[in-house]
C-alpha cells in the first residue's frame, strides 16, 4: 500500500461532458475560493461572522448576478454555469453557499417583480455587492405550510402619504440580522380572496422592525432570525409584484432556490471525498493506511458515487432550466437526493476519520453540522417527495 497515490481528477468522466468555458469557470472559481476565502472559514465559523466584504469580488465571477438577465443588471449565465458556482461554493463552506442563495433569490424576485424604482433603490445595489436583502417567508405556525401565514399588511394613510402597517413574527429568516432590507411576505385582508399574500420590501433604514438571532447546528456564520413586526410603518411604494399574489412571486423563484441547495449540497459531499481519500490514505492503522482495509473502501467509494450521482441530478435539474421546459419536478428531484445524500456522505467521511472527526475544527465535523441543514429550508425532503408523488400519481397528499 502506498500513500503517495493521488486519486483520479474526473474518474466518472463527468467533467468532461461540461462544456469548456464552464469547466474554465470552475477552474478559476475554485482556485480563488481556496486561495481568498478557505483561509477565512476557521475564524468566521467560531466567531459566527461571515466576512461580507468578500462578496463584491466573487460576484464578478456570476454568483447572485449570473442568475438576472443582462437588461436587469445581471450577466444572465445559464442555469448549468450556475449550477457550477454553488457546488463551488459549497465543496469551500456551506455559510458561503447560504449567503449566494439567499442575495440571488432576492435578486431575482426583484428583477422578475420590482418596478424601476424598486430596481433601482434595490436591485443595483444587491447587485453591485452594496445592500443585501433576506427573505422573510415563514412563521412559526407557517413552515411547509407557507401559505398559512398570520402575519398582515393594512393601507392607511398619514402626513407621509399611503403605506401598509405590519403586523406579525417571521422566524428562522436567514441573515435578516445582517441584511439592509428584507422581502417581507403579508396577507392583505383588503384583497379579493379577503387574504391574499403581498410582498414588501422592508427597508431598515425608513422602517422600524426587531431582529433576534437563534443560535443553530449548522451553517454557523449564517444567521438564523427571528423578525418581529409590530404596527411597522412600510410606503405604500414598497409592495412587489401584484397586491395579493405574494405566493405566487415567492413560489416563482423556488426552483432556482432548490437547485442552488441541491448543488451546495454536490460540493459538500465533494469536499467529504476529499477530506476522506485524504485521511484514508495518510491515516495508518495495524501497521497500514487504512485505505487498504475494505470496509473503509467501501465507505470512500460510497462517498464518491453519491457525489457523483447527485452531481448528475443537479446538472439534470439544471439544463432543464436552461432548455427552458417545466423544470419544477427535476429540481424537487435534485433537492430531494441531494439533500438526503449528503447526510449520509457527511456520516461516512466522519466515520472515515474516527475519533478526530467528531472533534471541533476537524473539517469533517464542520461537513457534517453543514450537511444537516439540507433537508429542511426551501421544501422539507418530505414536502419535495409529495410535489414528485402528486405529479407522478396524479394525487395530491397535501390537502
Ligand atoms: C437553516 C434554516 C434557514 C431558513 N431560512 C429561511 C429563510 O431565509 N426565509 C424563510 O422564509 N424561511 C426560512 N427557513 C424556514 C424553512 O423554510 C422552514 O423551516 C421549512 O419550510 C420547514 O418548516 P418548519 O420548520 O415549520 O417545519 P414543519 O413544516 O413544521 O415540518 C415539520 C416536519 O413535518 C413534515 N411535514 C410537514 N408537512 C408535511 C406534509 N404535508 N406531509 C408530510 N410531512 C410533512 C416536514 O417535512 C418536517 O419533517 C429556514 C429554515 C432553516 C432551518
Amino acid at each position: 500500500v502506498t500513500t503517495s497515490f493521488a486519486p483520479p481528477t474526473d474518474p466518472f468522466g463527468t467533467e468532461a461532458g461540461l462544456p469548456e468555458e464552464i469547466r474554465e469557470l470552475r477552474r478559476e472559481v475554485r482556485s480563488y475560493l481556496e486561495r481568498k476565502v478557505a483561509p477565512l472559514v476557521d475564524e468566521a465559523e467560531r466567531t459566527h461572522r461571515f466576512p461580507v466584504e468578500i462578496l463584491p469580488a466573487l460576484y464578478d465571477f456570476g454568483y447572485v448576478r449570473g442568475a438576472v438577465p443582462e437588461s436587469e443588471g445581471g450577466y444572465g449565465m445559464d442555469y448549468l454555469g450556475l449550477a457550477v458556482l454553488m457546488e463551488e461554493a459549497g465543496r469551500c463552506w456551506g455559510s458561503l453557499r447560504v449567503h449566494m442563495n439567499i442575495q440571488t433569490m432576492v435578486a431575482v424576485l426583484l428583477a422578475n417583480n420590482g418596478t424601476p424604482e424598486q430596481k433601482a433603490r434595490y436591485l443595483a445595489p444587491v447587485l453591485a455587492g452594496e445592500r443585501r436583502g433576506f427573505f422573510a417567508l415563514t412563521e412559526s405556525e407557517s413552515g411547509s405550510d407557507a401559505g398559512a401565514m398570520h402575519s398582515t399588511a393594512v393601507r392607511g394613510t398619514d402626513e407621509q402619504g399611503e403605506h401598509f402597517r405590519l403586523n406579525g413574527t417571521k422566524l428562522y429568516i436567514t441573515n435578516a440580522s445582517t441584511g439592509d432590507f428584507g422581502l417581507v411576505f403579508a396577507r392583505v385582508p383588503e384583497t379579493d380572496s379577503g387574504g391574499g399574500v403581498s410582498a414588501f420590501i422592508v427597508d431598515s433604514r425608513e422602517s422600524d422592525y426587531t431582529v433576534s438571532e437563534i443560535p443553530h447546528l449548522a451553517m454557523r456564520a449564517a444567521t438564523s432570525c427571528e423578525v418581529v413586526f409590530d404596527d411597522t410603518r412600510v410606503p405604500a411604494g414598497n409592495l412587489v409584484g401584484t397586491i395579493g399574489r405574494g405566493l405566487g412571486t415567492a413560489m416563482a423563484g423556488v426552483n432556482v432556490g432548490r437547485l442552488n441547495m441541491s448543488m451546495g449540497a454536490v460540493g459538500i459531499m465533494q469536499a467529504c471525498y476529499d477530506a476522506a481519500a485524504e485521511h484514508a490514505m495518510t491515516r495508518q492503522q495495524f501497521g497500514r493506511t487504512i485505505a487498504g482495509f475494505q470496509l473503509v473502501q467501501q465507505m470512500v467509494v460510497r462517498i464518491a458515487a453519491l457525489a457523483h450521482t447527485g452531481r448528475l441530478v443537479g446538472y439534470q435539474a439544471a439544463r432543464t432550466m436552461d432548455a427552458g421546459g417545466d423544470a419544477r419536478l427535476a429540481c424537487s428531484m435534485a433537492k430531494m437526493y441531494c439533500a438526503e445524500s449528503v447526510n449520509e456522505a457527511a456520516t461516512l467521511a466522519l466515520q472515515v476519520y474516527g475519533g478526530s472527526g467528531l472533534m471541533e475544527g476537524t473539517v469533517v465535523e464542520r461537513l457534517f453540522r453543514d450537511a444537516r441543514e439540507a433537508t429542511i429550508p426551501e421544501g422539507t425532503t418530505q414536502i419535495q417527495l409529495l410535489h414528485i408523488g402528486r405529479a407522478l400519481l396524479g394525487v395530491s397528499a397535501f390537502r
